[in-house]
């Protein structure tokens, strides 16, 4: 099940001590520790409405409102707070079996060297995305990021249960550059993610651009007809023709400047930005796998994920967002996907992006 503005919410403030009861689509009531209702500056006992249309005696919880705003407040410390989940048992040779289902390369092989269960983290990131263009789309879209491979995933569908299971206060601080690290992939990884989720935005934005600029077109189209109509006509003087071919001339620039108009209104920027972080400590199975390309090896840690119950999908080290298949690059065995492989649409050459940070190495382009 997808997660909605109020169940991501509804989840931080149960995280945070609170009651909280739905009470319909648009309505939360919660009743809140007294600290909590002091860093969100509401009172103890609060009813928080999530539609775009106020309610008398509710708290406006919509994406523009105070309360949304201050629920970074929740996640001191640089933004983070810590936890941890229960450690499980885990058999080790059942899940080793499943490996060479989960992990593959077109280009390169890899043996199983050894396995071990570690204490590593998870950071689980809600990210907040506003796409403005004529209209305005926002949502709130979790991550879960695995801070010792970076793998990620777009994790919509979290488990319910996840964040009322977490031990809070728990487990590992992790360095400040690991967490700075792992928030820059995860924002890599959104970046290329939420375009993707905003495809029926996008197209209904262009539907209506293409609508509005054949409108535009047409009316100006219509109106040079008008005028050359006059030009043609008999008895007009040279002097009445010079004009009428002014006339013309500004027409069209008019027709131009109206067009280039529209493609600035109509124009989509979208902004990402973590809302909330959670570095939840794990322990759990690594499966360090030596990856060998040519005459190129490397240790990487495969890792199975105890929240998902699965092996983690490995990283694309240059999008963290992998799509299709996984390669590994000769120079430094970088694990990339089949987008950050393929072929320069300039020149043809194939490299890898995350070598040359995505600038041919051969065009630069
Ligand atoms: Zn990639
Ligand atoms: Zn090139
Ligand atoms: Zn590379």
């Amino acid at each position: 099940m997808v997660r909605s503005l109020q169940d991501v919410i509804a989840d931080i403030l149960d995280y945070k001590g609170a009651d909280v009861e739905k009470i319909d689509e648009e309505t939360l009531n919660a009743l809140l520790p007294e600290g909590l209702s002091k860093t969100l500056d509401i009172p103890e006992y609060a009813s928080l409405c999530f539609s775009w249309e106020k309610k008398d005696g509710t708290i406006d919880a919509s994406y523009d409102s105070y309360l949304f705003a201050s629920i970074k407040e929740l996640f001191k410390e640089g933004g983070f707070t810590y936890a941890s989940i229960p450690s499980s048992n885990f058999n080790l040779e059942k899940i080793a079996k499943g490996i060479n289902e989960r992990i593959g390369f077109r280009n390169a092989t890899f043996r199983l060297e050894k396995t071990e269960i570690i204490g590593f983290s998870y950071l689980l990131v809600f990210f907040k995305y506003v796409a403005i263009s004529d209209e305005k789309n926002e949502g709130i879209l979790p991550f879960l990021l695995n801070c010792m491979n970076l793998s990620s995933i777009a994790f919509e569908d979290y488990p319910i249960e996840l964040l009322e299971n977490l031990e809070q206060g728990q487990g590992q601080e992790a360095s400040k550059d690991l967490l700075i690290n792992a928030i820059q992939s995860a924002h890599t990884s959104a970046a290329h993610i939420i375009p993707e989720r905003l495809k029926d935005f996008k197209n209904s934005l262009e539907r209506r651009l293409n609508r509005d600029i054949k409108r535009i077109y047409e009316y100006y189209e219509n109106l040079k007809i008008e005028v050359e109509k006059a030009i043609e006509r008999k008895g007009s003087t040279e002097e009445d023709v010079e004009k009428l071919r002014n006339k013309l001339d500004i027409i069209e620039s008019d027709k131009r400047l109206k067009i280039q108009d529209l493609i600035a209104q109509y124009s989509l920027s979208i902004h990402i930005e973590p809302l909330a972080a959670i570095n939840i400590s794990v322990s759990a199975p690594i499966f360090w796998i030596n990856i060998k390309r040519r005459l190129s090896e490397r240790l990487f840690p495969s890792s199975y994920n105890p929240i998902l119950k699965q092996f983690d999908p490995l990283p694309c080290e240059f999008c963290f967002n992998p799509y299709d298949s996984y390669y590994v690059c000769d120079d430094n065995c970088h694990i990339i996907c089949g987008r950050c492989f393929k072929p320069c649409p300039s020149c043809g050459k194939q490299y890898c992006r995350a070598c040359h940070k995505g600038i041919c190495p051969k065009c630069s382009n």
